[in-house]
């Protein structure tokens, strides 16, 4: 079976090396990808567009690195990408922020997100998390000497229960992470998940990161509440997207974090230590995507919905089961009427017996779960779900 979360090459390097990770192995992300390729199955795994990012993108891109665009960018950003990022938080959120003082341009979110963690968590703080939750919050607040708490949300629902939330703050506790729309569930947080929030984090006194990669990719009407429409909590808040998402473009790794100046002084502190500055001539590109065809981001939602609608469709006529998909480029399906096998093994076989590639949700968890949940990645060319579903509909 495959061993998702410790391999033999770390523990041997931990007796030399004396590891500050010695329980992390390779992510879930990249050994699906290696079985894709190894088995040459359809890779709904891993999340990251099939198709190419927008030409004016490419073409912007290539014109700056031509004109000599390839030297450092000041640290925080470029001002116009600054600028254009405090313009979208406005049109979209009706925040006004002062974005020389509050946006700054970080190599992915994942950057961003190790960053904010850095700025803020201290030896024994307590973290809280979500299981299932993004792979990198825990072992950035265990690299910072803190402990992450989770809180544990179950299908089908995977809904926050906000009491039972509250019961987990202590006065160690400095942070909430929370992840909204949500990979892997792809739920997205009402209005009153919000509110709920709020109450909870300015009662307690804690800080905030909000990671909201998949802002604009929201269906069937489903409003994305940020953190960033919300003042008493961007006060206290580390907001966090990326392009990667956004412009189809995941292998360029930008993104940003929006906070308030005080945490942002904080925040740049560390950034400019973990990588000074991100690629210079992608600043420029974004920028003038953002300035010059907005419509891209307002059509994002309806161009995944229809890909979702499409994947949910082909099957129909399958044994899965869909749970509802409100939000990211991700679908779940529970495969209880399928198989008794754990997660794990269901999706080992996915990948060597039936050609498709997909992520189980156990491993996200800290304790054990059997809920008997996948993870499909619907960005992809429709031809290409068309093939996947073919093949889960024959089980
Ligand atoms: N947060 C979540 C929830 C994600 O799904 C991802 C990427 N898949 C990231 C953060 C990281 O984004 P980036 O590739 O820009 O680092
Ligand atoms: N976040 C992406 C996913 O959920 C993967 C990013 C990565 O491989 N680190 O699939």
């Amino acid at each position: 079976m495959i061993a998702f979360k410790t391999v033999k090459y770390h523990i041997e390097r931990e007796s030399a090396l004396n590891s500050k990770l010695p329980h992390v192995g390779t992510s879930i992300f990249s050994t699906m990808t290696g079985l894709a390729n190894q088995y040459q199955a359809i890779n709904l795994s891993q999340g990251f567009p099939e198709f190419d990012a927008p030409e004016r993108l490419k073409a912007t891109l290539n014109q700056t690195v031509g004109q000599g665009m390839n030297q450092y960018s000041p640290s925080a950003g470029i001002a116009p990408l600054q600028q254009q990022i405090g313009a979208l938080v406005e049109r979209k959120y009706g925040l006004k922020i002062d974005a020389a003082q509050a946006v700054t341009v970080t190599s992915g979110a994942t950057e961003a997100l190790f960053v904010a963690i850095s700025a803020i968590v201290q030896a024994g703080d307590e973290v809280i998390v979500f299981d299932p939750a993004y792979d990198s919050y825990e072992p950035a607040i265990h690299l910072a000497g803190g402990i992450a708490v989770p809180m544990a949300l179950r299908a089908p629902h995977y809904a926050i229960d906000w009491p039972l939330l509250e019961q987990a703050v202590s006065d160690k506790t400095r942070a909430i992470i929370i992840n909204t729309p949500h990979n892997p569930s792809a739920r997205v947080l009402s209005k009153a998940d919000i509110e709920a929030l709020k109450g909870i984090v300015i009662k307690h006194d804690l800080l905030l990161i909000s990671d909201e990669v998949y802002e604009h990719i929201t269906f069937d009407g489903n409003t994305h509440h940020s953190v960033l429409g919300e003042k008493a909590l961007f006060e206290r808040a580390f907001v966090v997207s990326s392009f990667g998402k956004t412009f189809h473009c995941t292998g360029w790794k930008m993104g940003y974090c929006v906070a308030p100046p005080k945490l942002t002084a904080e925040f740049r502190k560390i950034h400019q230590y973990v990588t000074f500055s991100s690629f210079t001539p992608a600043q420029f590109a974004i920028a003038d995507m953002l300035e010059n065809e907005p419509e891209h981001i307002d059509e994002l939602g309806a161009f995944y919905q229809r890909k979702r609608d499409l994947l949910v469709n082909a099957l129909a006529s399958s044994r899965f089961t869909c749970l509802p998909s409100e939000g990211t480029y991700f679908l779940l399906l529970d495969y209880r009427r399928l198989s008794d096998l754990s997660d794990v093994e269901f999706c080992e076989y996915l990948v060597k017996e039936v050609g498709v590639a997909a992520i189980p949700l156990s491993v996200f968890y800290h304790t054990p779960n059997d809920d008997k949940v996948i993870r499909l990645c619907f960005a992809k060319e429709d031809a290409t779900l068309l093939s996947a579903a073919e093949k889960l509909c024959q089980l």
